[in-house]
């Protein structure tokens, strides 16, 4: 099952670019002989916090010593970029959304740099592997930044912009401070996709439905908490991004052979399956559908079913969601 997982045709929809870890690698490829950034090491164990805290921590464990402004270039940019669709296409994932939201990237180089040099990148992947942008919006950053970038990445359809991603500490920054923004970003024709009921519970979800017209959720993992709510996302079709190994990693389930996945599927909830921050997390799209397809003894049906999900939930025309639902239901099995 693993080598069938593997050469699987894949979707893949949640998945953040990681702009200063995919730098700091590729510093340390350029430059073997002089260890300018000290290696990532733990500030404090991870272990010891939970949630968004954990998160936090981290990303802060492997953020230690600072990338110098220099290497956000447009060139690195474009090769960071490339680094990723070329990981993606040796799994063989056909189509991919790319987050991207490092406040560093944007105010060094701007918005619309930093996606041209992600567009470039993603222009000489193709046939390989086809790919979007999402632009990611931090909650902590407060509403007036929410707004500004939403604005620019309106200005960016162009460069292959087709969704915003609302994300960061949910507990503290409630949906109602992005409404604006986020209307923004409908008007202007963009797909909608919030991080909820990931630190928080099923509320999170309603609002982020209701309040925000999300169209997918980011992890919403605790909508198994509230039946209705299982009920009105099968009917609706809101898409539930679901990222395995980052609910393990921060400790949102004991297992995976008890991951919310299981119910979601029972209940009929489209699930994607996605690696959030591959490297952060130390992952990949076939470690992870083989990890679930194991812990779950999900089939090979199941597995197709989580990438025609994916294809049909992709923020594309419907014209191109529909080649590529066909695309990724044709498994070697059944070809
Ligand atoms: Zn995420």
């Amino acid at each position: 099952m693993p080598h069938l997982i593997r050469t699987l045709p894949k979707v893949e929809l949640h998945l953040h670019l990681e702009t200063s870890l995919r730098l700091r690698r590729l510093l340390g490829q350029q430059h073997p002989d002089e260890p300018t950034i000290a290696d990532p090491h733990l500030i404090a164990d991870p272990g010891a916090f939970t949630g968004y805290d954990r998160l936090r921590r981290l990303r802060y464990a492997n953020r230690a010593g600072r990338i110098p402004d220099e290497v956000y270039t447009t060139e690195n940019i474009t090769r960071i970029t490339a680094d990723l669709l070329a990981a993606a296409a040796a799994h063989n994932v056909r189509y991919v959304e790319i987050r991207v939201g490092g406040r560093r990237g944007f105010t060094t180089l701007g918005v619309r740099p930093m996606l041209e040099a992600m567009a470039e990148a993603a222009a000489d992947a193709e046939p390989g592997v086809h790919s979007a942008f999402l632009v990611t919006v931090v909650r902590e950053r407060g509403p007036e930044e929410a707004e500004a970038i939403v604005t620019e990445a309106a200005a960016c359809r162009d460069l292959r912009v087709v969704g915003i991603d609302l994300a960061g500490d949910e507990a503290n920054y409630p949906p109602a401070m992005f409404m604006r923004a986020v209307d923004k970003a409908r008007a202007a024709g963009l797909g909608i996709t919030v991080h909820a009921g990931e630190f928080t519970g099923p509320t999170s979800i309603w609002i982020a439905i209701h309040q925000l017209g999300a169209q997918r959720i980011g992890h919403g993992i605790r909508a198994v908490e509230d039946p209705d709510l299982l009920a009105y996302l099968r009917e609706h079709q809101v898409t539930l991004e679901i990222c395995p190994t980052s609910n393990l990693r921060l400790g949102l389930v004991p297992s995976l052979a008890d991951h919310p996945l299981r119910t979601l599927l029972k209940a009929g909830v489209p699930v994607t399956v996605n690696s959030d921050d591959p490297m952060l997390l130390k992952t990949d799209l076939t470690k992870e559908l083989t990890a679930v397809q194991a812990a779950l003894g999900l089939s090979l049906e199941t597995v197709t079913g989580l990438m025609r999900h994916a294809a049909h939930a992709a923020f594309l025309p419907q014209a191109a969601r529909q080649s590529l639902e066909q695309e990724v239901t044709q498994t070697p099995a059944a070809s």
